[in-house]
């Protein structure tokens, strides 16, 4: 599947994004990787600053190819924690809506659209709140979802929620942004309907 880059993805906005010292995402993805080896690369990756607050990468996880995929926006406190994608909370939401259709969570593909954590320490306790991250971290991490996209191949690609979507906008092929966990019951139905 090939995607369709926003324009400031190539030009300056994904080094602005990048300290000196790093390298960019791309030039850390061998050529014909593997879900392993890709995995393995993106622990090494400082293409942007998030990684400095965070406990790991947090890598897709699931099967190539995979008829589904999922992209979310970012890794949460307990995915960071745990070093695994859709662990916490909406973790527990999407398994309760896979079940609800009668798919194994282990059949589908499930990432994010930037790889590490990034948070701010709350004003009273030790919890750390999700942050949003900026479009120039969604860029600098871009290469690590295109590379995904090329091993995974899905049928069917749902965003969840607006930084997902934004960050795919302009994809060609077959495309479904969802904001609503709900909906993704339905549309894969419907999918399976049509594939039946
Ligand atoms: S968020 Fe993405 S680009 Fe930034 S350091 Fe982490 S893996 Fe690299």
């Amino acid at each position: 599947m090939r995607l369709q880059r926003p324009k400031s993805a190539r030009g300056s906005g994904a080094k602005s994004a990048r300290r000196d010292d790093s390298r960019a995402a791309a030039e850390l993805i061998p050529p014909s990787a593997t879900l392993p080896i890709l995995q393995r690369a993106s622990r090494t990756c400082k293409a942007c600053d998030l990684w400095r607050n965070a406990t790991q990468t947090v890598f897709g996880e699931g099967p190539s190819p995979a008829r589904v995929m999922f992209v979310g926006e970012q890794p949460g406190d307990y995915e960071d924690r745990a070093g695994h994608p859709f662990v916490g909370p909406a973790g527990r939401l999407l398994d309760d809506v896979l079940r609800e259709v009668s798919i194994d969570r282990s059949q589908v593909y499930v990432t994010d659209v930037v790889k590490h954590f990034k948070w701010e320490a709350a004003q009273r306790g030790k919890r750390r709140i999700h942050k949003k991250p900026r479009q120039s971290e969604i860029e600098a991490c871009r290469p690590w979802l295109d590379a995904e996209l090329q091993v995974v191949r899905p049928e069917v690609l749902v965003c969840l929620g607006a930084s997902a979507a934004q960050a795919l906008l302009g994809e060609q092929q077959r495309r479904v942004f969802v904001n609503d966990l709900k909906k993704v019951a339905e549309l894969i139905r419907k999918r399976q309907n049509v594939a039946a």
